[in-house]
């Protein structure tokens, strides 16, 4: 008999883009829904990725639920950047971005932006001043630490997936890991997770979504079993984020998805 420290609907582990997407689906189609992530940031590949998704066959319900539903933005499929000062202090919290990836390792880039000063396209000298001056007026920002607030690339995308989580109050657990599925007769019911060094076994009623990239060995370790899905990346973000939005609307029924394909596309087993 397993002794239940915690108890939801579904249980998300991993707080990278597919995570946090599936973690907002759930809650929009009115489950319970706790998300975890065992590092103490949150964000993971995805925030230090360009955001650019690539949408297979059903990536464009999901980019059109996260365009109307939430704060993420995308321009041509790539996350708009976003004001990371709507965060607070779970800015601090955000994953930062790669320094090689930030003007003296510190100013935020679009994409664009990047590419014109990277090959020193024309006018690229006023655009570093531009990304200068718009990194030094945030005075409040500059005065807070030295953590560009205008977010661009993986981190707006994670950023405003993390806004529209705490919107909703969706509770997201940080230095939370997996450590074990727990499995009762032939089916899923929960997990065995390690929070700030403690061990707690929480009750998922309706299945846990595995976004943490690792999902490969537990998947592989429980193959078919019912209540788990298993929507790890392979190699982009935009199935990842797909996957986490049709596993979702899975749980809740008004998916034509089976369970195994979500396993299946992303195991490639
Ligand atoms: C430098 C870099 C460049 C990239 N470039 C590209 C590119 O050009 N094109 C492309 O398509 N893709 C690219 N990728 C890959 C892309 O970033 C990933 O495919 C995508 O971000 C995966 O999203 P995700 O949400 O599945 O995983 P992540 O964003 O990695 O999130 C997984 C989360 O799970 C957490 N986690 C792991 N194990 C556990 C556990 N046991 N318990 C609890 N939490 C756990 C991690 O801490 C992490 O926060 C790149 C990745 C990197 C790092």
């Amino acid at each position: 008999m397993i002794r239940w420290e915690e108890c939801c609907d579904v249980l998300v582990i991993g707080a990278g883009a597919a995570g946090m997407t599936a973690a907002l689906r759930a809650h929009d189609l009115g489950l319970d829904t706790l998300l975890i992530d065992k590092d103490d940031r949150y964000g993971g590949a995805s925030a230090q990725y360009s955001g650019t998704l690539w949408l297979p066959e059903h990536g464009r319900a999901m980019l059109e639920y996260l365009e109307r539903d939430t704060r993420a933005r995308f321009a041509a499929q790539a996350p708009r950047p976003f004001d990371g000062a709507a965060l607070g202090e779970e800015l601090l919290r955000l994953r930062a971005p790669s320094p090689g990836t930030l003007l003296m390792g510190r100013m935020a880039m679009t994409l664009e932006e990047t590419r014109v000063l990277l090959h020193r396209s024309k006018g690229w000298l006023g655009l570093a001043a531009k990304v200068s001056w718009r990194y030094w007026r945030d005075l409040e920002g500059r005065k807070a630490s030295r953590r560009d607030r205008f977010l661009t690339q993986g981190n707006a995308l994670v950023g405003a997936l993390r806004c529209s989580l705490s919107d909703r109050r969706v509770p997201l657990w940080l230095n939370c890991r997996l450590d074990q599925l727990l499995i009762v007769g032939d089916r899923l019911c929960g997990a065995r997770v390690l929070r700030d060094g403690q061990w707690l076994n929480i009750k998922a009623r309706l299945g846990v979504i595995l976004a943490s990239r690792q999902c490969q060995a537990h998947a592989a370790m429980h193959p078919g079993v019912p209540g788990l899905y298993a929507i790890g990346a392979g190699t982009t973000l935009g199935p990842a984020m797909t996957f986490g939005y049709l596993a979702a609307n899975h749980i809740r029924g008004n998916s034509q998805q089976r369970q195994g394909e979500f396993t299946l596309a992303l195991t490639g087993r």
